[in-house]
């Protein structure tokens, strides 16, 4: 599996400050093997790998994470990336009912799929009906109705015994009886063969243009690993669908199906189907076939928890600095200088919540005024910049003096500092910024 292939490389990591060329090429190989092995379509293992590469070499990785968890994070990222990133959601018709058709080979498990929608819409608060287009079989009609009396819902068949159906006109007259009975979701199950045939994606065709379907649902067996590739573009060329469905993913399928047909026909997979009752569904989540693909799942919960204290304790020092007694006349000063380097948009300030305020009033001198606030900061001794409250008269006559400004304009200064920490300890009460104590001062 992907998961022990990576372990291996990864041990060579440990102990490594960062990652070497030599190690990314070593990583990327074994990431490569492990995808072919796992049926992964090779333009999309190629894909893959170079976004890999790029990343791990590129400095887009946390200063939180050691070599070895960069380089799983970064894996189990591209995952996520290629499994399509986000859930994507069924569509709806303005106007009821949506039409949700089902095509795919035989045995892919859209009878089953259609039971299951079944269910979950109706556990939504939906009112769906199914639609029995699946003629070809002795028996389909009998399974869909099956499904649907455990799903608790109205199966639309053909009368028995009418001779050879028309499961275009059944489509058509199924979706009429929807509207007519007030149900507001129809999804259409129909026949398929073994292997792609020019009548069966004809039928599939003909169906969708009798129903004009909101979204068209390609039923994918994730079992069947490469293959699943070509299918997938003999659907997407004859009938063309609007989302994917994996199912069979409570067998051993690493995920192969799932990687390729995502990345090659561009649509997204919408669910997932783990086992043969009706319950065993779910709408898909890339994060979970991720990190399934990858098997390391102790190892992201560890990675994420590095990633939040890392930024916790960031915040933290950034926030017990800025609030605390320990900003400093230095400090101050720095600010300053980052404010002007970096205009109005930049600096150390932006990063905090609500810093506009103390933005501006620092903001509100020019370049000269900060060329003597420096001369002044810079004629303090060590221990004046560090607790400007020891400050006082006679310093601050010496402090005039060295920097060429006058004692008012130290007084000046001395005073808009403790103004900047006043200002900033009631900002980070505010905000309840993590670490943030008042200023006794
Ligand atoms: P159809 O020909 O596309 O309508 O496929 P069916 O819905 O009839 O399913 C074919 C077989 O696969 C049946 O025996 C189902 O019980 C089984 N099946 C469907 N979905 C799943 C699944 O997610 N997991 C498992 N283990 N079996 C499934
Ligand atoms: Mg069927």
């Amino acid at each position: 599996t992907l998961s022990d292939r990576l372990s291996s490389v990864l041990s060579n990591l440990r102990g490594k400050g960062r990652l070497s060329p030599a190690d990314i090429d070593a990583t990327a190989r074994e990431i490569r093997i492990a995808l072919l092995e796992a049926d992964v379509a090779l333009p999309v293992v190629r894909t893959f790998i170079a976004a890999v590469k790029q990343k791990a070499t590129g400095a887009e990785v946390s200063a939180a994470l050691n070599p070895a968890q960069q380089v799983i994070k970064i894996v189990n990222d591209e995952l996520i990336a290629i499994l399509g990133g986000e859930t994507r959601r069924l569509q709806f018709a303005k106007n009821p009912p949506t039409v949700i058709l089902l095509a795919g080979l035989q045995g892919a498990g859209k009878t089953t799929l259609a039971g299951k929608l079944a269910r979950w819409l109706k556990a939504q608060g939906h009112a769906p009906l199914l639609v029995a287009c699946d003629l070809q079989r002795p028996n389909a009609v009998t399974q869909l109705q099956v499904v649907g009396e455990q799903a608790g819902v109205t199966v639309f068949a053909p009368e028995p015994g009418n001779g050879v159906g028309d499961p275009v006109g059944v489509a058509r007259d199924g979706v009429r009886f929807a509207r007519e009975k007030q149900h507001d979701v129809v999804v259409v199950d129909t026949a398929g063969r073994l292997g792609v045939d020019a009548e069966m994606m004809q039928q599939a065709a003909d169906i969708r243009d009798a129903t004009s379907p909101d979204e068209i649902l390609f039923v994918v067996d994730a079992m069947i690993g490469q293959d699943a590739v070509q299918t997938a573009e003999a659907f997407k060329a004859g009938v063309g669908f609007t989302g994917v469905v994996l199912t069979k993913l409570d067998g051993d399928a690493r995920g192969g199906a799932a990687l390729s047909v995502r990345q090659i026909t561009g649509e997204p997979i919408m669910f997932a189907s783990t086992g043969e009752k009706l319950a065993d569904f779910d709408v898909f989540h890339p994060d979970r076939m991720a990190s399934r693909i990858l098997g390391m799942g102790d190892m992201l919960t560890l990675i994420e928890q590095a990633e939040q204290v890392f930024e916790a304790e960031q915040a933290e020092e950034m926030a017990a600095k800025l609030v605390g007694n320990d900003f400093t006349l230095d400090d101050f000063l720095q600010q300053m200088m980052m404010l002007r380097k970096m205009g109005p948009i930049g600096g150390l300030l932006g990063m905090l919540p609500g810093a506009g305020q103390m933005k501006e009033a620092l903001a509100n001198v020019d370049d000269r005024d900060i060329d003597r606030t420096a001369a002044i900061i810079q004629s303090m001794t060590p221990q004046e910049r560090q607790d400007p409250r020891i400050i006082q008269a006679s310093r601050r006559q010496r402090i005039a003096k060295g920097s060429g400004s006058t004692v008012a304009q130290v007084n000046a200064l001395v005073e808009r500092f403790f103004e900047a920490r006043k200002m900033m300890s009631s900002m980070a009460g505010r905000f309840g910024l993590p670490g943030a104590r008042p200023s006794n001062r």
